[in-house]
């Protein structure tokens, strides 16, 4: 066992070479095609004088060239970076520098975003899919798949060990900005391997690619699951109703992965004559699957929903409900094959099982990060004595299945989408009539969590909540912005001034 990803699809190819991999729309890609593609993508990264170990960041939809670029990464033995395409320059930018970019794979669609955020990164270049008007020294994507002379070179996969990285996602962990997780070959191939497991995932499956790549959710349990155990991917760029529905139809779906917001949409969604009868498996994760969602989905489809619960820094999953007879609604399940879950109380006590007794997750297990990219302040914080703190609060059962009630990290997920806090604070902050702001989560039907703003305005100052939704729209990534701000004197602190946030959560109701 070479518990390297780059192997694990050749081991698909060579089992199934002509079987389909992707279909996006009409396109069908072969496990062959994708082995060979990503081989080139490989050998033209190295032949560029990339060296092992060197950061790639991918900044693209959910297209077969993200597939591509993914594991030619893996297979030139270098690591990549997936970033979500909706950030803006200083998003991305922040992104690159820390994790010291050598290139950033990108699309025509952020080429403009992605050409300010290179601006000052000088070892960094640019490669971008699509669109005839590159400028001068940028790479288009068709370089980097383009034959290369000698076809050994697409053969060979680079040496790795299976402690190396091979993925940086960038999250805030428990508090501040974005950091990068590290999750090695290892990690992920045993996450995929026992997370498809738990899924029930097999060679004649088509999963629904919806979920972005970018994200670990999206790039663990769907593109690796898929991969190792030869499944195909349907692939749909975003979440729109419609073609999610003619994925679904057209390529035979059989299994969905997806955040409660895409669970509701589909179980609205019009699919009268349409042929779904191929659909068996429903796993959703992210954020909370609310029980009347659950059951509303389960009779109209005729699928059970099992729910698990992960973590960028679990490499996705770390939690499932075990199967449709063995589950209970509400819960985040068991811990998954070779993962083991604790709930310790403040002082780090192991709390009995009860609904009474609430303490923080922690995680030990094959999938548990390396660390945050270099940040060993973070790192020795987040995985101190040997378990991952997750900033979550749960207890757990008389059987062992896991119930989440809250977060003590400062984390909202609007529509299965991570807003950190800090990161829009720092933007009100920016702003010359704010004093103080705090960013919290509205519980909203439909996404889950909404973003608002609580502020307080400097004395004498005046702006509207309209004028600085419009502020931080400019700034941040579309699903970032708050769609609300409400105003208060002064925002509730405690004696040594740590800001109230359950009691922010409540003005954020109005
Ligand atoms: P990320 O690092 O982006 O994967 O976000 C991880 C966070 O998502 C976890 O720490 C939880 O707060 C949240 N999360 C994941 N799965 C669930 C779930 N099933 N129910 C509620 N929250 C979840």
């Amino acid at each position: 066992m070479s518990f390297n990803l780059a192997t694990m699809l050749r081991e698909s190819a060579q089992a199934h070479p002509d079987k389909p991999c992707l279909r996006a729309g009409e396109r069908t890609v072969g496990y062959a095609e994708l082995d060979r593609t990503s081989g080139r993508v490989a050998a033209n990264l190295l032949a560029a004088g990339l060296v092992r170990g060197d950061r790639v960041a991918v900044q693209l939809p959910n297209v077969p060239e993200f597939l591509f670029a993914y594991f030619g990464i893996l297979k030139a033995g270098l690591v990549m970076v997936p970033l979500n395409p909706l950030l803006k320059a200083a998003e991305t930018a922040h992104q690159l520098l820390d994790s010291q970019a050598r290139l950033l794979i990108t699309f025509d669609a952020c080429a403009a975003e992605a050409r300010k955020a290179v601006v000052g990164l000088d070892d960094l270049e640019l490669c971008l899919l699509g669109g005839p008007d590159r400028e001068g020294g940028e790479w288009a994507f068709t370089d980097l798949c383009a034959p290369v002379a000698d076809p050994d070179d697409v053969r060979d996969i680079a040496a790795t060990d299976a402690d190396d990285t091979a993925v940086i996602i960038y999250t805030s962990g428990t508090t501040g900005r974005p950091k990068g997780a590290e999750l090695t070959h290892f990690q992920l191939f045993m996450n995929c391997t026992t997370a498809g497991a738990a899924f029930g995932v097999r060679e004649d499956d088509v999963s629904l690619a919806v979920l972005p790549f970018f994200h670990v959710y999206g790039l663990s349990s769907l593109v690796n699951v898929t991969v190792r155990y030869g499944g195909a991917l349907s692939l749909v760029p975003r979440f729109e109703i419609g073609p999610v529905v003619d994925a679904m139809a057209d390529h035979g779906v059989s299994v969905f992965v997806g955040v409660p917001t895409m669970f509701h949409a589909l179980q609205q969604a019009d699919t009268a004559g349409r042929d779904l009868s191929r659909f068996r498996v429903a796993c959703s994760g992210g954020a909370a699957m609310p029980a009347a969602l659950m059951t509303a989905f389960e009779q109209r489809f005729g699928v059970a929903v099992l729910e698990g619960y992960g973590l960028s820094e679990t490499a996705s999953t770390a939690t499932m409900n075990p199967s449709a007879e063995d589950r209970r609604p509400l819960s985040i399940g068991k811990p998954i094959w070779g993962v083991e879950a604790r709930i310790v109380d403040g002082d780090g006590l192991e709390l009995p099982p009860g609904a009474e007794h609430i303490g923080e997750i922690l995680l030990r297990g094959h999938n548990v990060m390396k660390g945050y990219h270099r940040n060993p302040e973070a790192t020795a914080e987040a995985l101190r004595g040997g378990w991952l703190h997750t900033g979550d609060l749960a207890y757990r059962d008389a059987d062992g299945f896991l119930f989440l009630v809250d977060r003590v990290k400062d984390l909202v997920i609007r529509g299965g989408y991570n807003v950190y806090p800090r990161e829009v604070e720092e933007v009100l902050y920016t702003h010359p009539a704010v004093a103080e702001a705090a960013v919290v989560g509205r519980p909203d039907e439909r996404l889950g969590e909404e973003v608002v703003a609580v502020v307080a305005l400097r004395p004498g100052a005046g702006a509207t909540a309209e004028e600085l939704v419009g502020y931080c729209r400019e700034r941040l990534a579309g699903y970032k912005y708050p769609r609300e701000v409400r105003f208060l004197p002064e925002l509730p602190k405690n004696a040594t001034g740590k800001l109230l946030k359950r009691e922010l959560r409540v003005a954020a109701r109005g």
